[in-house]
């Protein structure tokens, strides 16, 4: 059964690129983020929410129906494998990915999610999932959606029952 990456839970990525790290060295052997197949942005400063853009899995990829050389055909599950040799960098797959998640590297190559899952197990908050789907790219039933989000300790919360200890710093 393939599977494909999921942005599980969003709201509790707290921008460590622990998850870009772990792609561009596995894939590029190096710890630059540039070589990511997956970026996390800001949404306007490091005060707001972190966004993950990764690749969608496309069951229709626009990305491979816009390479004018054949050089992306469809990953089973959805997304696509890239062939880097027929690659020239034209940039064409960049421009229809509606997602924004190709960019070229260093060599004019296309740089695209190929759904490994490395990610996910770098991420300390599980803000990134594989998911099990069908070779045509449907989600199985089994997945259960994101986690629900608690949200941060109430505000009424007493230091108690936040930290098991009164303010002064000593147990009771
Ligand atoms: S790279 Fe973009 S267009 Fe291509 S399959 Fe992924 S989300 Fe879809
Ligand atoms: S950059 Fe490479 S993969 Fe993308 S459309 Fe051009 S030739 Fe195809
Ligand atoms: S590893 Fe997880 S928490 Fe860290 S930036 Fe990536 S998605 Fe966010």
């Amino acid at each position: 059964m393939p599977k494909r990456l999921k942005v599980a839970n969003p709201a509790r990525c707290i921008g460590c690129y622990s998850c870009m790290m772990a792609c561009a060295r596995t894939w590029y052997d190096t710890i630059s983020v540039k070589n990511s197949r997956i970026d996390i942005q800001t949404k306007g400063g490091i005060e707001t929410a972190y966004a993950q853009i990764v690749c969608h899995a496309c069951v229709d990829p626009p990305c491979m129906r816009a390479c004018p050389l054949g050089a992306l055909t469809k990953r089973k599950g959805g997304g696509v494998n890239l062939n880097r040799e027929i690659c020239d960098g034209c940039g064409n797959c960049m421009e229809a990915c509606l997602v924004g998640a190709i960019h070229l590297d260093a060599e004019k190559k296309a740089v695209i999610c190929k759904h490994c899952g490395v990610c996910t197990k770098f991420c300390p908050h599980d803000v990134l999932e594989m998911i099990e789907v069908d070779d045509s790219g449907e989600i199985k039933v089994t997945d259960t959606g994101p986690v629900e989000e608690t949200g941060p300790a109430s505000p009424t919360a007493s230091h108690k029952e936040l930290y098991g200890k009164e303010e002064s710093g000593e147990e009771k």
